[in-house]
């Protein structure tokens, strides 16, 4: 079900067990060779798979397409909540169809900076409704869902998300293969190990001259199918799960 399309008599029609996803992205740079909204478009094409085989059984929120995206502000075309106004943005999201009844609601993330923020999000709502244990909130990013692309498609060389890279490019290839420019010139950029375990902040300048991490002379619009397959394979079993959770107890 699609939130933009229902009106008020029926949103409150609705079982207050439904599942609510609040789909949440970005517009930043991505490199020289992909367009500025890269994210929004590829969370959308993973939520409109995911929506279609789930039908009436999860409520589907608009995307959301402005993002945390300080750490790209170097770069011309990017625009971002800053920090503190984005986790606001988000908690009030919540907190609205937490107001209307809903019970278990869920971010699908599709942008790095949005991860934190997302995190802490469902941890301030959940202190702030401490007396409740029928509420389910949850923060999930689509790549990070345990699926292994690479290992379906051996031929996909890239381990892990990128910015603007293999994976990122090939799924525009896609979906939009006109908004790709030339790869023959893009040289890539290694990910480089920092000062792992730690967190360090970073700042993508610190990162990268061109914009992109990786190596997006790999893509093809081949992986970019199976990447999106497997990604909207994952957030499937992820909303199953928040469907046939038992309403009050910890596993799920
Ligand atoms: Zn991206």
């Amino acid at each position: 079900m699609q939130l933009f399309e229902m009106n008020w008599p029926q949103v409150a029609a609705l079982s207050k067990d439904t599942p609510v996803v609040f789909p949440i992205a970005a517009l930043e740079q991505h490199g020289r060779h992909m367009p500025v909204f890269t994210d929004s478009l590829l969370l959308g094409e993973v939520i409109r798979r995911a929506s279609e085989r789930l039908a009436e059984r999860v409520l589907f929120a608009p995307l959301m397409w402005l993002g945390n995206s300080d750490h790209h502000l170097d770069f011309a075309g990017t625009l971002s909540a800053a920090p503190r106004t984005y986790l606001d943005l988000l908690e009030t999201l919540m907190e609205n169809f937490i107001q209307h009844g809903f019970k278990r609601l869920v971010f699908v993330n599709g942008h790095g900076g949005n991860i934190v923020p997302g995190q802490q999000a469902v941890f301030e709502l959940r202190q702030k409704h401490r007396q409740r244990s029928d509420l389910l909130l949850l923060s999930a990013t689509y790549w990070g869902l345990g699926g292994k692309p690479y290992e379906v498609d051996p031929s996909i060389k890239q381990r892990q998300m990128g910015h603007a890279c293999e994976w990122e490019t090939s799924m525009i290839l896609r979906i939009a293969p006109h908004l790709v420019g030339d790869l023959s010139k893009v040289e890539p950029v290694e990910f480089g190990s920092a000062f792992e375990p730690a967190s360090r902040g970073w700042i993508t300048k610190d990162r990268t001259e061109p914009g992109h991490i990786g190596d997006p002379r790999h893509a093809t619009a081949e992986k970019g199918e199976t990447l999106f397959r497997v990604f909207s394979d994952d957030v499937v079993k992820l909303l199953e799960r928040v469907i046939a959770w038992d309403g009050r107890g910890w596993n799920g």
